[in-house]
């Protein structure tokens, strides 16, 4: 269902907000939301994304009928997770300012005027960095600053750390991204990466409303991982590294064993040549698994098609 309360042209600012069984925090998010929408002198729009809901998240949204914003909600047909939700609310939103936040009210509403005028001194995005995380157990915290880590290592681009996906975003940039033609979506690196004026804000993050988070372990071990592949083609090229490492050891074993048979004699028949040979062609193997590898990185990058520069 998709609706619209008040139809004012030009709409200013768009917020995008995935949903996924979040029915009793939605009236309280909203409320916030609208209040400070209220207090700004700009037209908006709430664009929900029902992202396949089992509860009564969709009938909620459906209730909602303020004058302070036109209100859109887009049925997605079933979970197909939050990144997808964001990219569906990105393609429909028609502001010139575009604010992703979560639902369960962990991204205060009430900082939203702040962004928008980090936007209005002319910045593109503005990144809202969490400099507490409240309500999360230290396991969740120090694989987080574990994965980051790793994933700027790894990355071409700067990945800053600890932002979620609460963020402004210009026209351009949104622009930008709706050009792209992937469809394994990492958010949190598409959003940086159209690069552009950046500022990055701080905010505490609070606990989580009502309900769990919806993001069991394995769920973001799996986004972990699309984070990496989809910003970094260095995992293919690890065997090239692992041969390497192997054949340089293995040279030198098979250096030694050579000497001790010429030297000493055969201890037992056919080893040094068996343990020779079977280095030297794992090695050989792993090199060119590595060289494909950098292929397939080289087919992968072209394949996404991201365009090569912005202006
Ligand atoms: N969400 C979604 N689809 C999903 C999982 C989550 O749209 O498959 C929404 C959820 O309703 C919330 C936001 O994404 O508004 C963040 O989810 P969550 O709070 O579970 O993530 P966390 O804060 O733990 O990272
Ligand atoms: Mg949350």
């Amino acid at each position: 269902m998709n609706r619209r309360n008040s139809d004012k042209n030009p709409i200013d600012i768009s917020i995008i907000v995935p949903v996924f069984n979040e029915q009793n925090v939605l009236p309280g998010f909203h409320r916030r939301l609208i209040s400070t929408l209220s207090t700004l002198n700009e037209s908006a729009e709430v664009i929900y994304v029902n992202d396949g809901s089992a509860d009564q998240s969709n009938s909620v949204i459906a209730s909602f009928n303020d004058n302070a914003a036109s209100v859109l909600l887009i049925n997605l047909s079933r979970n197909f997770g939050k990144e997808a939700g964001m990219c569906a609310g990105l393609s429909r939103a028609v502001g010139s300012a575009i604010i992703l936040i979560d639902a369960d009210l962990q991204d205060p509403p009430e900082l939203i005027p702040l962004m928008i005028s980090s936007w209005k001194q002319g910045y593109d995005v503005v990144n809202m960095q969490r400099s507490k995380r409240y309500g999360e157990s230290w396991f969740k915290k120090l694989s987080a600053l574990c994965y980051y880590k790793l994933l700027n290592h790894l990355s071409d681009y700067y990945i800053p750390e600890n932002v979620g996906d609460f963020r402004l975003l210009s026209r351009k940039v949104v622009n930008e991204l709706l050009k792209l033609q992937e469809k394994n979506i990492y958010m949190k690196g598409l959003l940086v990466w159209p690069g552009f004026d950046q500022v990055t804000l701080q905010f505490e993050r609070d606990k989580r409303w009502s309900g769990g988070s919806k993001w069991p372990f394995f769920k973001l071990l799996a986004l972990a991982m699309d984070g990496v592949t989809s910003f970094s083609t260095k995992p293919l090229q690890l065997a090239t590294y692992l041969g390497g490492l192997l054949a340089a050891s293995s040279f030198v074993y098979g250096f030694w064993i050579i000497t001790k048979t010429l030297i000493w004699g055969e201890s037992v028949e056919g080893f040094p040549t068996i343990m020779v040979a079977m280095l030297a062609l794992g090695s050989f193997q792993l090199i060119s698994i590595g060289l494909i590898g950098s292929y397939v990185g080289r087919i992968y990058t072209e394949v996404k098609n991201r365009t090569p520069f912005h202006n």
